[in-house]
């Protein structure tokens, strides 16, 4: 498992805004796979970066001393050691972002085509069926642009 995928999806998001930011101030290259710095958040923070184990990363703040959490300031680390793979996190984020579209828009027109086909008595049962489960303003609405008193 790599740094990205051990983190949460906020700590990779705020983690990239810290690299974009230049939040990384101090970075130190120990070896191929292992990396230190200092990433300016609320305040200094002490991180140890570790390609090979991810989990023995560290850093020093509030939410990661102690645990074994991949919190925003070594994801900031990570894309600050290997920049490239910033480019492919938000790569990836903006293909899936694009396929979950797709995949809407997809069912969206499978939707209307399915009521299309649907008799009148199923369109009623469905209706129904809305007002008496969905959203309550769905039926105040359904009333009042009818004009229904
Ligand atoms: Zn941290």
């Amino acid at each position: 498992m790599g740094i990205i995928s051990l983190a949460s999806g906020s700590s990779c998001w705020r983690g990239l805004d810290y690299f974009k930011d230049k939040k990384v101030i101090r970075l130190r290259k120990i070896n191929d796979k292992e990396y230190t710095s200092i990433v300016n958040g609320t305040k200094n923070y002490n991180v140890y970066l570790n390609l090979e184990h991810p989990r023995k990363s560290a850093c020093d703040c509030p939410s990661a001393k102690g645990k074994r959490i991949i919190c925003k300031h070594i994801v900031a680390t990570y894309f600050s050691a290997m920049p490239e793979e910033a480019t492919n996190f938000e790569n990836e984020q903006d293909r899936l972002q694009e396929e979950y579209e797709k995949y809407q828009e997809e069912i969206y027109y499978k939707v209307i085509n399915y009521i299309n086909k649907m008799s009148k008595n199923e369109l009623i049962e469905e209706l129904v069926h809305v007002f008496d489960y969905g959203p309550e303003w769905i039926y105040d609405d359904f009333v009042r642009r009818n004009y229904i008193e």
